[in-house]
C-alpha cells in the first residue's frame, strides 16, 4: 500500500504489528470464549489507539483515516473482537461527537473518548428497524427545555461498556413533520437500561446489548447537531464506518490466509508439502489476488475521503468487496488445514466465524448493492 502510506503510517502500521502479535495474539483465544478484552483496550488506550483520527485538541491523535484503517487492520489480523470493541469505538461511538456536537459536547465528552478513559457506543438498529433504519419507533417527545425518550435499541456495540452512547428518536417538540433526532446518552442516566449481553456466533468477545429507555430525560445541552438532521448525520456516520467494516475485513481475511499458508508449508501428504498441490497452491493464489484487490479499494475510500470527496460508492464499495471477499477467504483457509481447519486450536474456524458479521453489520451485502447501484445510475439519464 505504499501509495498511501507516508512515513507516520509506515511507522504506527510497525507498532500495531508488533504490539497485536505481542499483546493481542496471546489472548484471543480466551476473549472468544466471551472475554470483554478490557486489559487489551486499556493497554490500546496508553498506545493512543482509542482517538487515532481525532483532534489533538482534545487528546486524539490527529491522523487521519487511513491511519485508523491500518491500526484496525493489524488488530483484526490477531482478534477480530478486540479490533471491533475499537472500531466501533471510533467510528461509531465518537465520530457523531467529533464531526457533529458542538464545541461544548467536544470539550466534554472527546477528551475521555480519544483516550480510552471511557468507550463510545452507537444505538441506530432496533427490533423493528434495521435496514430500514427510517421506521425508528424510539420517540423523544419535547419536554421543558429537553427530550423525554421512549424505545429501545438492539445490538448496540459496547453498549455494557459504555460511557456515552448516541441513540436516534424521532423528535416530537409539537411541530408537523417529526425528524430522526441524534441525542447522547450518558451511562448512570435515570430511565436507561442496558439490556444482557447477546450471545453470538463470532465477534464473541466484543459486547452486544439491547438498549431501553423508559421515561428517560435528555437535556437540551445532549441534543446532537441539528435536531432536524439526525438521521442525516447517522447516514453520514455509517458511511465512514463502512470503509472501516473493509480494514476489519480485510484483517481478519489475511490473518486466516497467513494461518493457511504457514500450514500449507508444514503439512504433508502422500509424501510432499500439501502446497505441492496445484488445488492447494491455487486456492492460496485466489486468497492473496482477492484480499489485494480489497485493499485498494479499503485504502482507495480511506483516501479519498480524508481528501474531503464523496465517498458513498467507494465506501459501500470497499465494504461490500471486502466483507465477501472475508467470508469466502475463511472458508477456503478451514479446506487449506482440512479437519485441522474444524478444531478452535487453529484459529481459522474463529476467524470464519468472525467473518459472517461483516456482510451485515453497518448495512448489510443487499443494502451496499441498492447503495452502489443507486450511485452508479443516478446519473444515467433513460434513452
Ligand atoms: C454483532 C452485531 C453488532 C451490531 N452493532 C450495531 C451497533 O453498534 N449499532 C447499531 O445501530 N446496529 C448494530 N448492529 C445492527 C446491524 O447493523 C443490523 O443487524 C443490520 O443493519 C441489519 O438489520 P436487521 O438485522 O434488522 O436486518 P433486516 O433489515 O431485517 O434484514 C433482513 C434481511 O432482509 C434484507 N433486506 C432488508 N431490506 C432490504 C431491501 N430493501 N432490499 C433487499 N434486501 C433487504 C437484508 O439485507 C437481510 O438479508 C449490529 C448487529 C450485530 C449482529
Amino acid at each position: 500500500m505504499k501509495i498511501y502510506f507516508n512515513e507516520e503510517h509506515i511507522l504506527l502500521r510497525d507498532m500495531v504489528r508488533e504490539f497485536a502479535i505481542n499483546e493481542i495474539r496471546p489472548h484471543a483465544q480466551n476473549v472468544d470464549t466471551g472475554q470483554f478484552p478490557t486489559e487489551s483496550i486499556k493497554k490500546m488506550s496508553e498506545l493512543g489507539l482509542m482517538g487515532i483520527p481525532w483532534d489533538e485538541k482534545y487528546g486524539g491523535n490527529g491522523m487521519d483515516t487511513i491511519a485508523l484503517v491500518i491500526a484496525i487492520e493489524e488488530l483484526g489480523k490477531e482478534c477480530a473482537s478486540t479490533a471491533a470493541t475499537m472500531m466501533a469505538h471510533t467510528s461509531l461511538g465518537t465520530t457523531p461527537i467529533a464531526v457533529f456536537g458542538t464545541d461544548e459536547q467536544k470539550a466534554k465528552y472527546l477528551p475521555d473518548l480519544c483516550s480510552g478513559k471511557m468507550l463510545g457506543a452507537f444505538g441506530l438498529t432496533e427490533p423493528n428497524a434495521g435496514s430500514d433504519a427510517g421506521n425508528t419507533q424510539t420517540r423523544a417527545v419535547k419536554k421543558g427545555d429537553g427530550y423525554v425518550i421512549n424505545g429501545q435499541k438492539a445490538f448496540c456495540t459496547n453498549a455494557g461498556y459504555a460511557g456515552t452512547i448516541i441513540i436516534t428518536a424521532v423528535v416530537d417538540d409539537g411541530t408537523e413533520g417529526n425528524q430522526i433526532g441524534a441525542f447522547i446518552v450518558e451511562k448512570g442516566t435515570e430511565g436507561l437500561r442496558i439490556g444482557e449481553p447477546e450471545h453470538k456466533m463470532g465477534w464473541k468477545g466484543s459486547d452486544t446489548r439491547s438498549v431501553y429507555f423508559e421515561d428517560m430525560y435528555i437535556p437540551k445541552e445532549n441534543v446532537l447537531g441539528n435536531p432536524s438532521k439526525g438521521f442525516k448525520q447517522f447516514l453520514r456516520t455509517l458511511t465512514g464506518g463502512r470503509i472501516t467494516i473493509g480494514a476489519l475485513a480485510l484483517g481478519t481475511a489475511q490473518g486466516a490466509y497467513e494461518r493457511a499458508l504457514k500450514y500449507s508449508c508444514e503439512r504433508e501428504a502422500f509424501g510432499k508439502q500439501i502446497n505441492k498441490f496445484q488445488a492447494i497452491s491455487f486456492k492460496l493464489a485466489d486468497m492473496a489476488t482477492s484480499i489485494e484487490a480489497s485493499k485498494h479499494l479499503v485504502y482507495n475510500a480511506a483516501y479519498l475521503k480524508d481528501e474531503g470527496e464523496d465517498i458513498i460508492k467507494e465506501a459501500a464499495m470497499a465494504k461490500l468487496f471486502s466483507s465477501e471477499m472475508c467470508m469466502r477467504v475463511t472458508t477456503e483457509a478451514i479446506q487449506v488445514l482440512g479437519g485441522y481447519g474444524y478444531i478452535k486450536e487453529y484459529d481459522v474456524e474463529r476467524f470464519f466465524r468472525d467473518s459472517k458479521i461483516l456482510e451485515i453489520g453497518e448495512g448489510t451485502s443487499e443494502v451496499q448493492r441498492i447503495i452502489i447501484s443507486r450511485e452508479i445510475l443516478k446519473n444515467i439519464s433513460s434513452v
